[in-house]
């Protein structure tokens, strides 16, 4: 054990687990690549959880960065602040939502909790629908929506919460079903929900499941699902935390794959657009976002130093047009894959969206979630010099792949030969 590791068992709870048996320190970054403290270099496919959206030390970003700690480091929502403005400017005319509002926050957690405090308050209930097998935060509100058994340490909450089904296509009661049939199923199950419960607040769903191992519903199912809650009243909050950005390919943001329901009531984001540095934030129509009877609720939300990132960010990757990357470099990965999956045991499933891919891992010849294997080939990639990641709900057996955007086409063949390897190794 690593003297570093030591000291981080003795000071740290227990719970902030560690990925890899011998865990790794990060020192450096450039491009798609990371390098070890022992100065081993590895191909980056999950960029920090999503965080590293466009590339480690993007020049543009670090100059934006320096160049504003140069000037002054100054936190208050007292003031006026000027890349606060100029991102939320731009924030609020990419969600789609009309007269939108931007409120800045530090991370996911802090945005979604931001979203059922607008929610609760606007709708005067406490009822929330969230989706099974999701994911939205550690806060004690987040902790409550998440269906996640793993990530959810606690079933005490202030919220009431139903869980409705349609999140996860692949298994479930509904999992034979065709596309159409499928969403008609969770839409009956929904209507059957509402007959029995008090008015619920709002439905909180990711349009693609992230920690739950990256598994979308067909396209149309949030469409359907909103002609519902719209009868009601109930609001559609999505949670654009890993799915924001184009990083799904196809779309900018993941609700749009399900194009007919419009834009969200109220959006939640965070993750990717700081490229590592903390923003978060949700984005409402005026009359959800001004219904709070408050001063300011932030001192750290918005920040010049984060803004200034996130805008040199966000500039990067509309100029180069980095959704458009996440769908042709994504596309390929994918392909390649799935090709080569169907020659591997164990692997149930290769699915996902632009650049966030998941690999379902079973035991071979079963539909057994196999968390071993999963383990197994991290630590297997990891030592032939590439880092993915792993979630979701069946006892984290799915491989995630989440590179950072501009992912080139050699990068992604030099990672899947490597993921080939480990998968290849892991059953040997
Ligand atoms: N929502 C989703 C969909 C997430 O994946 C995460 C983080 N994994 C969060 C919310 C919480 O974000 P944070 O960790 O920044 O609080």
């Amino acid at each position: 054990m690593s003297d570093l590791y030591a000291r981080h068992k003795a000071v740290l709870p227990d719970w902030l687990a560690l990925y890899y048996e011998e865990p790794l320190e990060i020192i450096h970054g450039e491009g798609r690549h990371v390098w070890d403290a022992d100065g081993k270099k590895y191909l980056d496919f999950f960029g920090g959880i999503l965080t590293t959206m466009t590339a480690h030390a993007l020049p543009e970003v670090t100059k934006a960065v320096t160049e504003q700690a140069g000037r002054i480091l100054h936190s208050s929502t007292l003031y006026l602040n000027r890349p606060m403005v100029d991102l939320a400017e731009q924030i609020a005319r990419l969600s789609g939502i009309p007269d939108a509002r931007v409120f800045f926050t530090t991370s996911g957690t802090e945005a979604n909790d931001t979203a059922l405090l607008l929610a609760t308050t606007y709708r005067r209930s406490n009822q929330i629908l969230a989706m099974r097998n999701s994911y939205h935060g550690r806060s004690f509100s987040a902790v409550g929506i998440t269906g996640n058994r793993g990530w959810s340490p606690t079933s005490l909450s202030p919220l009431g919460t139903l869980y409705v089904h349609g999140g996860v296509r692949t298994r479930g009661p509904f999992a034979h079903l065709s596309d159409a049939d499928f969403i008609a199923a969770c839409v009956e199950d929904l209507k059957d929900l509402l007959g029995h419960t008090r008015p619920p607040a709002a439905l909180i769903a990711e349009p693609v499941q992230g920690v739950g191992g990256f598994t979308s519903p067909p396209d149309g199912l949030y469409a359907a699902f909103r002609e519902v809650l719209q009868e009601h009243g109930i609001l559609w909050i999505a949670d654009e935390v890993q799915t924001g950005w184009g990083r799904t390919g196809d779309h900018f943001w993941g609700w749009q794959a399900h194009g007919a329901c419009g834009p969200p009531d109220i959006l939640t984001f965070a993750k990717g657009i700081g490229n590592g540095m903390s923003i978060g934030g949700v984005v409402a129509r005026a009359e959800i976002m001004n219904c709070l009877d408050a001063n300011s609720i932030s001192t750290f939300g918005g920040t010049q130093i984060t803004m200034a990132a996130g805008l040199a960010n966000l500039t990067y990757l509309l100029e180069h047009d980095l959704q458009g990357n996440a769908r042709h470099v994504g596309g390929l990965l994918a392909e390649r894959l799935r090709t080569a999956a169907a020659r591997l045991p164990g692997v149930r499933e290769v699915r996902g969206r632009g650049l966030m891919i998941g690999v379902e891992l079973v035991r071979p010849g079963t539909d057994e979630a196999d968390p071993q294997a999963a383990a197994a080939v991290l630590e297997a990639a990891r030592a032939d010099g590439l880092l993915i990641g792993k979630g979701g709900g069946h006892n984290t057996s799915v491989l995630r792949i989440a590179p950072p955007l501009t992912l080139t086409v050699p990068e992604a063949q030099e990672g899947a030969a490597i993921l080939e390897r480990a998968l290849r190794t892991v059953h040997e």
